[in-house]
């Protein structure tokens, strides 16, 4: 079987007597009054479970385990499973990673067995259960999972894995230390399942917006970076170099919600406005750093290890992790970078490869902007990426929705409402005067006869000084247009709605 199998399992932990737990402390040079107190902790273990703040269960005698919750138990644990990583290296059934072979991973009581060969595997999982027997411990067998790592071209192998008496079932998938690994190690399949988590740490958010009636800028922002991104870049160094859809429209929906606009607004002009970059330029970014730490790495760390390993594969396999890691640091002018071993500032680096990446990303979206039907009033009103005042400002979510429909050209006007129903662009006319005008976001805002009044109380409030009212319809139309939407957002904001409650009731 070439590719290797990977079997992870949790081992519950017994303290079989005090002389045993006493024996390996002294093993290990604890002796003295630390010897005493430890000993003591664990003469007569008992513990109970809290059902509310001031009720709890009868105290009960606890003879396996540690301690729940106590800062000593993983060191006291890994006195007893110390044992063991000799005892599976001296196997040598483990995977070739360059001149150094892995039989196992361990965290906490978390154990991953490698191997080559099936049985390998199977020895491996032999030395385990006669080990646990001899330590008196035992092995989650719900949670034991074989997972046969392998090509998509390759059938899964057809051996029968056994610990002691019991069969280990085969998987697909197995989530180990928060990433969800597939058998074929499809990236694809740990980002949904990312997103999915990530999804609901957005609906949280998503409610408490809604409960609060509405939230500022900074607070959503904050809450957002805090809340649901650390969920959806877990592990990104890794798999991050390319770009998901799935987590951008994630991003996408937590600006749509904010900003109040429906599913067809043009994707460029809400994240231009919210002032936020797509995910995977931070992604991107989190690769790079990974990058850097394992090239200033000392040589013994397994990573490190790892990591030349994969680089020496580059050269004959196109899909490694190096090759995707080198085609973004080729793309951001660093391909010196990848050609020679000395230690490199990360934080250079990793400025170089944002601002590439940000100015990159910049330029595809003004190329955006101009070429998108809908973006006819935006594209004069917007050239640089940046939050928007009225986003910023303390506005209500109504006001927000009504300046960021305008902008982004899906407030409900005709030149809109007929690109849905194909009627040709010079027919889309204004229904609410006579001028014959298409009604389009200027004729709306600046001419339209029928809001001349809300729209002369508007210049009037606006106005540096009452006694003379701006006449910002005399503007050049694009100029009028940005001097209006860029400040006095609660005004215009207000005059909208009002202009649209008169239009509602007439069309
Ligand atoms: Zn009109």
């Amino acid at each position: 079987m070439k590719g290797s199998s990977v079997i992870s399992k949790t081992i519950t932990f017994s303290v079989r007597n005090k002389t045993d737990l006493g024996n390996k402390l002294l093993a290990v040079g604890v002796y003295g009054n630390m010897y005493k107190v430890i000993r003591c902790l664990y003469s007569k273990l008992q513990s109970a479970v809290r059902l509310s703040p001031t009720m709890f269960t009868e105290w009960f005698s606890v003879d396996s385990g540690v301690r729940q919750g106590d800062n000593l138990a993983p060191t006291l644990f890994a006195l007893f499973i110390d044992e063991l990583v000799p005892l599976i290296n001296g196997l040598c059934c483990g995977a070739l990673i360059g001149d150094d072979m892995i039989s196992c991973l361990l965290y906490a009581d978390d154990l991953v067995l490698i191997s080559g060969t099936v049985d390998g595997l199977q020895n491996q999982l032999n030395a385990l259960n006669d080990w646990t027997k001899t330590q008196l411990m035992n092995v989650n067998t719900e949670k034991t999972k074989i997972m046969h790592i392998r090509k998509t071209t390759k059938d899964r192998t057809q051996f029968t894995f056994r610990l002691g008496d019991n069969i280990v079932a085969f998987v697909n998938k197995y989530r180990y230390l928060g990433l969800t690994l597939s058998e074929h190690i499809d990236y694809n399949v740990s980002v949904s399942e990312l997103v999915s988590a990530g999804s609901r740490s957005l609906g949280s958010l998503i409610s408490k917006f809604f409960n609060m009636g509405n939230m500022d800028y900074d607070i959503f922002t904050k809450i957002y970076e805090n809340t649901v991104i650390p969920v959806l870049d877990y592990a990104s160094g890794v798999w991050g170099a390319k770009q998901y859809d799935n987590i951008e429209r994630l991003h996408y929906r937590a600006i749509r919600t904010f900003l109040g606009v429906g599913k067809t607004t043009p994707i460029p002009a809400i994240l231009a406005d919210m002032g936020w970059h797509p995910v995977f330029i931070h992604n991107q970014c989190n690769v790079v750093r990974l990058w850097c730490r394992l090239m200033n790495m000392p040589g013994h760390r397994i990573c490190r290890k790892v990591f030349v390993w994969d680089r020496d594969m580059s050269r004959r396999y196109r899909n490694t992790w190096f090759n995707s890691a080198k085609t973004l640091l080729d793309r951001c002018n660093l391909s010196h970078l990848t050609e020679n071993d000395s230690a490199i500032s990360t934080r250079f680096i990793l400025d170089s490869v944002k601002s590439k990446l940000v100015a990159d990303f910049k330029d595809k979206w003004f190329n955006e902007i101009n070429n998108m039907p809908k973006l006819r009033t935006y594209k004069h009103l917007k050239t640089e990426f940046y939050a928007e005042p009225y986003v910023q400002k303390h506005l209500t979510r109504t006001q927000r929705s009504a300046i960021a429909r305008i902008r982004c050209g899906t407030f409900p006007l005709e030149v809109e409402r007929g690109r849905y129903r194909n009627i040709p662009i010079e027919q889309r006319v204004c229904k609410m005067c006579n001028s014959g005008s298409i009604e389009d976001e200027q004729h709306f805002i600046l001419y339209c006869d029928r809001y001349s009044v809300l729209r002369n109380k508007l210049f009037t409030a606006i106005s540096p000084d009452p006694a003379y009212p701006l006449h910002i319809n005399e503007l050049p139309p694009n100029a009028a247009l940005n001097e209006l939407l860029s400040n006095n957002n609660k005004s215009i904001a207000n005059f909208i709605l009002d202009c649209d409650r008169i239009r509602r009731e007439i069309i």
